[in-house]
């Protein structure tokens, strides 16, 4: 197995291309076990990269990865998020306190906000500023935001320290190709594609069985690999699984053809024209 391929944030930190989510993770105590033995797995498989929230399971997400990275945390690269409604200077500051507690750690390596709110971004960006100072975060970003919002963002002091916008990017859902994706690459900001896996029927396509017989791998395999085949863009697929850890890592070494790119186009064309941003 080839190393993952690392990309870097705009304030040099690398991190790979490949990471995992944590949605849906801490909300039942029976799960638990196998949800740190996957984020566990995945860490040694070099998916060091663990995305997570404060709204996830209201906090229980983090307390499971503050499990899977006992004893592992030089390796990690936690990314963390604040719910719009705590994104006031002061908010920021309180509930990243309770994230690191969640999580048990001294530092969140990015810290994002969850989505647009009412609060004004200078505030919120005012409130990652401090906590980089102080040391609690390494850096920080935004999730869920359209290009005006990104717009608008960079216009502000400290809003080009931005590290990622994280979105949602799958083969279903290609909306960002036509305007957030260009103006992303344009301003070398990487995009962190959330639910990258979650293609709905496409899945069960007879042309993406076809396409997945031919490399001998699953069809969510190919839709990870094609999620990945553009140079600014990291995946963040949540598997509590092992085998799904083993296959999702295994699909970042799959290079798709020019070929295989044109047929992914026919199942599941590029966008026509400027859309709303999706959301999940
Ligand atoms: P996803 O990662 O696209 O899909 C997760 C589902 O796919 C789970 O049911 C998982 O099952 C299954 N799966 C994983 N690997 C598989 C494989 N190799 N073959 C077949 N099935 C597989 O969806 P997501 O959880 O919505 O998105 C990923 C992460 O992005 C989240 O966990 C979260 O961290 C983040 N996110 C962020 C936002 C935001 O607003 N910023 C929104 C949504 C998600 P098992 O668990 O049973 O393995």
């Amino acid at each position: 197995m080839k190393a993952l391929r690392k990309l870097a944030l705009p304030n040099g930190d690398k991190v790979p291309v490949l990471g995992q989510g944590t949605w849906k993770m801490g909300e039942s105590r029976s799960r638990r076990k196998d949800e740190v033995a996957a984020l566990i797995h995945g860490i040694e498989l070099g998916m060091t990269l663990i995305d997570t929230a404060e709204m996830y399971a209201e906090g229980g997400a983090e307390e499971v990865v503050a499990d899977a990275i006992k004893g592992r945390r030089p390796k990690v690269f936690i990314v963390s998020k604040v719910y719009p409604h705590n994104a006031s200077r002061n908010g920021v500051a309180e509930a990243c306190e309770r994230s690191l507690k969640r999580l048990r750690t001294d530092r969140i390596d990015l810290y994002l906000l969850h989505w647009r709110g009412s609060v004004p971004l200078a505030d919120t960006i005012a409130g990652f500023e401090d906590l980089v100072k102080a040391g609690k975060i390494r850096s920080y970003g935004v999730s869920n935001f359209d290009v005006a919002d990104m717009r608008e963002l960079h216009r502000l002091p400290g809003g080009k320290a931005s590290a990622t916008n994280q979105v949602l990017y799958n083969l279903k859902h290609r909306g960002i190709e036509y305007d957030l994706l260009p103006w992303s690459e344009k301003e070398k900001l990487p995009i962190m594609a959330y639910s990258p896996l979650e293609i709905g029927p496409i899945v069960k396509s007879t042309a993406m069985r076809r396409l997945a017989e031919r490399h001998k791998v699953s069809p969510v395999q190919i839709a990870l690999a094609w999620v990945l085949r553009r140079p600014n863009v990291l995946a963040i697929p949540k598997a509590s699984k092992l085998d799904h850890v083993d296959e999702n890592r295994a699909a970042a070494d799959l290079a798709l053809t020019q070929e295989d790119l044109a047929e992914l186009d026919a199942i599941s064309p590029p966008p026509r024209q400027a859309g709303p941003l999706e959301m999940n």
